[in-house]
This record gives structure tokens, sequence and C-alpha cells, in this order.
């Protein structure tokens, strides 16, 4: 079941040709474009490629009069011809299509009619007149020389229409001519050439001076839109050495572009690109058939439109965009800093443009470059979200980056044993990111894409937000450990002179010389921070709300500190320490042996005294409040109520503990007299 079906079902259906074959049906008797003619121009004319490499030469004239004939002579195509023998031919209304087996020229043969007066018949030879002359450079106008001159019936009307449809064609000044090309069949050279062109020339100036202009166009020449060529052909039975010599020289004329009289001018040439020939001719053809109007600019600027898409869509369809950055792509993606984000896009892009141009850059120009920047917009917006998690990468990398210099140069100072300089670190670190976040934004970027289509202006505005609130917090962190130093250096300091100072016994002079030790804390602190301060680039304000927290903390630990060393325990052990100072040791500070004459009763009383003394001075802080400072006094959580150290209910208990024990002293070192006496 292989055979019949390998040729595609629409090429059956639509027109007879032979696969092997170059013919190719364009215009099928039922007036259809082919639907494969892009098939042809790769597969079968291997035109594709070519560009503006290439030209298009149609035949004109009445049936029967040796046009494809002459085609074949001239370009070794295959076009159907009369069978002499039987004097039939195949009458089809059709436009077929073939390649010159020397050049890259297409062929059309246009079937001619019998210039009869049937409507459909005229119809037809209008509409592919228009089609001819709207895409070939040359157009082979076949006419016998004895029918030169006699303007009736088919020649006439011929002519007419010619010259009539490439009005419709609007062309401007400036467009492309169109070579007219009339070769003389039968010429016998009795008249000789010049005198049949002079005859032809006038007669279609006749013509075209009757012609409706189109408005505008009223005084425009013949010549602005045609260049007209003439050659004779002898007859090809009679004089038939002279006809093959005569149509090998036209055959030079045709195929080889270096022959000084080589008909296919540059000028002449359409510029419609290879690549889009099906699609332009296609139109033109269904604006023809359909009746409507046809401005060839127009079609050229549609086609323009209608190739570069295409072209874009093709390079897209390859996926080679997708494919070269999928490796790049799938890295962003599990959230890695790609280095050659955007040496690799550009690349990748610059190819696809590059591929984009080959074909693109052959249509019209400002069509041509706005499809181009939308391809580059189109490629720029597939790659924007690759792009973005590319930037985000980058912002992760710099604040995990920013968040853990900054740290290890705060620990530094620390190790080192110097004030931190917060400011110096965090200016550092905070460029460093910042210049790398946009060094990095800035490379991964497509060259040519507009600012505010691929900006960074979001992320950057994060990482700025980010490394803020890390500095912040880091800073807040820093603030608190210097606070804490310079609080444990002062209060360490103050608590050793507090203890040396009770623990040398209660005197008037011992709250005084206390609060001392507070103002010299106090004062280190102030000095300490003035001094640190300066690297955390601190505010009057700031600096000034930390000497404040310092100076709460450090008078509640002044408070805790005398709480803990007039707790019960450390008060009696105080009271004793007095009480034997002055009744257990002498002056001398040796151990008392009592001697029964001794007046213990006095030293005991006096001893006790001494001891109750300095209860009630450890009781109470008992000093004129200005000399705690109006800092303090001034707080809002300051309580007056905390100059007592001792409240009265516990005093009083302190009181009788400390008699019982006194008591069993006396009573111990009473004993002792009677033993010491009685040795
Ligand atoms: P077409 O209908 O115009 O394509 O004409 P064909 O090429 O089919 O030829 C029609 C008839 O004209 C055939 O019998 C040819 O042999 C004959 N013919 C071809 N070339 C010439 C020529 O140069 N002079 C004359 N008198 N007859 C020719
Ligand atoms: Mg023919």
């Amino acid at each position: 079941d292989e055979s019949p079906s390998e040729v595609p079902d629409k090429e059956l259906r639509f027109s007879r040709f032979d696969p092997v074959d170059q013919r190719l049906q364009i215009i099928n008797d039922d007036k259809n474009f082919s639907p494969i003619v892009s098939e042809y121009m790769k597969k079968h004319w291997h035109l594709a490629n070519s560009g503006f490499n290439y030209n298009i030469v149609a035949v004109f004239g009445s049936q029967s009069t040796g046009k494809s004939t002459l085609l074949n002579r001239l370009f070794g195509t295959n076009f159907d011809v009369m069978n002499e023998a039987s004097g039939r031919q195949q009458t089809t209304k059709g436009i077929w299509v073939s390649k010159s087996d020397e050049s890259n020229t297409l062929v059309l043969d246009v079937e001619g009619t019998d210039g009869g007066e049937r409507f459909e018949d005229q119809d037809f030879e209008r509409k592919s007149a228009l089609f001819s002359l709207a895409i070939s450079e040359v157009v082979i106008v076949n006419m016998y020389e004895n029918n030169v001159g006699l303007y009736n019936g088919a020649n006439l009307g011929l002519l007419k229409t010619v010259l009539d449809v490439n009005l419709q064609l609007f062309q401007q000044a400036g467009n492309p001519k169109t070579c007219l090309h009339f070769v003389i069949r039968d010429f016998t050279n009795q008249t000789p050439l010049e005198r049949l062109q002079a005859t032809v020339t006038t007669y279609l100036e006749k013509i075209w001076s009757t012609l409706n202009k189109p408005a505008g166009k009223e005084d425009c020449s013949l010549y602005d839109f045609f260049v007209l060529n003439f050659s004779g052909l002898p007859h090809k039975i009679f004089a038939r050495e002279a006809f093959e010599s005569a149509v090998a020289k036209l055959r030079t004329r045709f195929s080889d572009p270096t022959a000084l009289d080589y008909v296919f001018l540059p000028v002449l040439h359409k510029r419609v690109p290879a690549d889009g020939f099906s699609s332009f001719a296609h139109d033109i053809w269904e604006r023809i058939s359909a009746s409507k109007e046809l401005d060839l600019p127009t079609q050229t600027q549609l086609l323009a439109e209608h190739r570069c898409e295409e072209i874009a869509k093709e390079i897209f369809d390859e996926e080679f965009l997708v494919e070269s950055i999928a490796a790049l792509k799938r890295g962003v993606e599990v959230g890695r800093v790609v280095e050659e984000f955007g040496e690799v896009v550009n690349n990748v892009v610059d190819e696809c443009i590059m591929k984009f141009d080959e074909n693109g850059s052959r249509y019209n120009s400002i069509v041509y470059k706005r499809k181009r920047a939308e391809f580059y917009k189109r490629m720029a917006t597939y790659l924007l979200p690759v792009y973005n998690a590319q930037l985000t990468n980058i912002t992760k990398t710099r604040i995990a980056a920013f968040s853990a210099s900054l740290s290890a140069g705060l620990a530094a100072d620390v190790d080192a044993g110097v004030p931190i300089n917060f400011a110096k670190h965090t200016t550092a670190v905070r460029r460093e990111a910042e210049n790398s976040f946009l060094a990095g934004a800035a490379s991964s970027r497509l060259s040519q894409v507009a600012d505010d289509e691929w900006s960074a202006a979001g992320q950057y505005g994060q990482l700025v937000e980010e490394i803020e609130r890390i500095s912040a917090e880091l800073r807040s962190g820093a603030v608190d450990k210097m606070l804490k130093a310079v609080e444990g250096l002062a209060v360490g300091n103050m608590n050793d002179n507090v203890l040396g100072r009770m623990n040398s016994g209660a005197s008037v002079g011992m709250w005084v010389s206390i609060l001392e030790s507070f103002k010299e804390a106090l004062d280190f602190e102030e000095l300490q921070i003035q001094k640190r301060g300066q690297g955390f680039e601190a505010s009057a304000e700031e600096l000034e709300l930390w000497k404040s927290t310092l100076r709460w903390q450090t008078w509640t630990s002044l408070l805790e500190t005398l709480k803990k060393e007039t707790a019960d325990d450390a008060i009696l052990a105080r009271l004793k320490g007095i009480f034997d100072n002055k009744f257990r040791y002498d002056e001398q500070g040796i151990p008392r042996l009592w001697n029964l004459d001794d007046p213990i009763d006095s030293y005991f009383a006096s001893a006790t005294e001494d001891a109750e003394k300095a209860l009630s001075i450890f009781a109470k802080l008992d000093v004129p409040l200005k000399l705690i400072g109006d800092n303090i006094i001034d707080d809002q959580r300051f309580d007056p109520a905390c100059v007592t150290i001792i409240p009265a209910n516990r005093l009083q208990n302190i009181r009788e503990r400390f008699k019982r024990d006194a008591q069993t002293l006396f009573v111990e070192a009473k004993r002792s007299m009677v033993v010491t006496t009685a040795k």
C-alpha cells in the first residue's frame, strides 16, 4: 500500500504534476493558489535560501503561438506544448511555474486565451496579467511578426490589458520597473527589427495615453513603469538553423549575468526575498482573485510583517534559545548565582538575532527593524523571570555575605580588645555588598534591553532594606555588649570599694565615701560611652540614653550590693566583728585574757554600743539626697524609701539576734575569766 500514498493527498487533489518534474501548477484550473509553493521553493527549486538572488520571468501571448516551446528552449523547462501531429493541447487556464535549468530563475507559463469575447476568459487574462506583473522582473510578450501592426483581436486586448492592470499596482516612482520583452516570432528580417520595434512602441504609447491614470499620476509616462526590449526569432521550421542560433543568443541574455544585454537588471528586482516568495505570491493572488485593490508597497509591507513574524517564530520554535539557557536556568533555579549569566544570555540572544537578520534583513527595512526589536523584546520577556531569579540569588548571597562579614569584623574588634568600631566595619561591608550587587546585576543584563524593562531596582531596594535591618540588629547587639562591658567594669570597681568601705566598719563618713565610689563609677561610664559611642556614630540623644541607662543600672546595682551586704547573716557577721573588735581584742588587736579585776562589764557595754551604733548607720543611707545626684533622684523610678537599707521590723530582729550572740560571748568571756584565775 506504499507507492500511491507516497504522494500527499493535497498534491494529488490540487494539481496535475509529475513528482520528478520541476513543474508546478501555481494557479490551478479552478484559479486557486497552490498550497505547496514554499515546499517547491525548498525541495525542487532549491531557492528558499537564495535571498534576492533569483528572478522571475513570465510569458504572455495568444494561444498556440509557441510560448511554451520558447520557454522550454530558453530555460530547459518541460511545459506542455501542442502536439504537432494531432494539433491538440490540454487547454488549461492556470499558470505553471518551473525553474530554469541554468540559473536561479523561476519561469511562469501563463496560459493565453484566444482573445475571445467571453467574460470569463477576459477576467482570467486580466488577473493572470496582474499577477505576473506584480511578481516578475521580465514579462515576455510573444507575437508573430505578421501580427505586428494588426492591432485587433488578440494583440490589442492583450497589450491594453498589460498596461492597464499595471496602473492598478499603484507603483510609486522609484519602485522597480518591469521589463516587457517583446519576442517577434517568425521574424523574417524583411522589415528590420527597429521598424517593428518603433511600430510596437508607438502603439504602446498610444494605448498609454488613452488609459485612465489614477489621481496624481495623470502625467506619468509609460517609461516610469516599463523597460522595453525587443528580439526577433526566425521561423522554427522554415529557418531552423537561424531559429536555433537566435534562441541560443536569447538564452544567454536570460541566463548569463555577465552578458552585456543581460535582461535581469538589478533595478527590475521586485525585492521579495526568496523565503517570502510563496507567501507574497499567495497574498497577491488572493487579493487579485477577490478583485480587491492591489497596492504593492502595502503588500510588500504586509509581507515583511508576516515573514518577519514567521522568521522569529521559527527561531523560537527551534527551541535554540530555550535549550541554550537550560543549564543556566537550572543553576539559577537551585539558587546559584550564575557568573556567566550575562555572557550566556547575550550570546544566545545575539545568535538568535543573527539568525533573524539572515532572512529578515531583506524585508522592508522599517518593518524589519521594528520586528527585530519586537523579537529582541520577546526574547527579553522570556528571559526576564530567569534574570529576576538570578537577581534574587545575588541579593540573598550578598545579604548573607554582608551579615557574615559584619559579624566577623565586630568579633575581631572584641577579640583584639579594642572598642568596637561598628561604623567602620558596616560602611566597608555595606559598600561591598551594594557594589557587588550592582555589578552582578549589570553583568547579567541583556545589552540592549531598556532600563525599565529589566530593572534591578526592586531587588536593590530589598538588599538595602535587609542590610539596614541586619545592621540595626547587629548594632543593637554590639551596643548591648558594649554597655554591658562598661557597666561590668564600672560596677565591679564600685562594688570592690563599697565592700572595702563596709568591711572597715561603719562610720559617719561611710555613706559619703560609698556615694563617692558610685560617682566614680558614673564618671567612668560617661567617659567610656563618650569614647566608645564614636565607633557607633551615636547621636547625642543616643549617648545620653545609654548614659542614663547605665546610670540607673549602676544605681540599682549599688542598692543590690547594699541589700546583699546587709542581709541578716551578713550584717550580723559585721556587727559581731565590730563587737569583737572592742570586746575580744585589745587595742593592738591581740585577744584578751580576762583577769578577775578586769572591768569586763564596761568593755561589754562599750562594744555593744559600738555595734548598735554601726547597725543604725548601716540601716539607713543617711546623707543629703543631693549627694546621690540629681540624675538619680529626678528619675521617675527613684523611690525615696530606698534610703532605708534595713527596714524597722528586720532591724528589731537583728538587734535581738545580735544581743543574744553578744550575751553568749559575754558569758563565755566570764567563764574564761574564772578558769584563767583558777589556774
Ligand atoms: P503555446 O500555446 O503558445 O504555448 O504554443 P506551443 O508552444 O504549445 O506551440 C503551439 C504550436 O506552435 C506547436 O505546434 C508548435 O510546434 C508551433 N510552434 C512552436 N514554435 C513555433 C515557431 O517559432 N513558429 C511557428 N510558426 N510555429 C511554432
Ligand atoms: Mg503553452
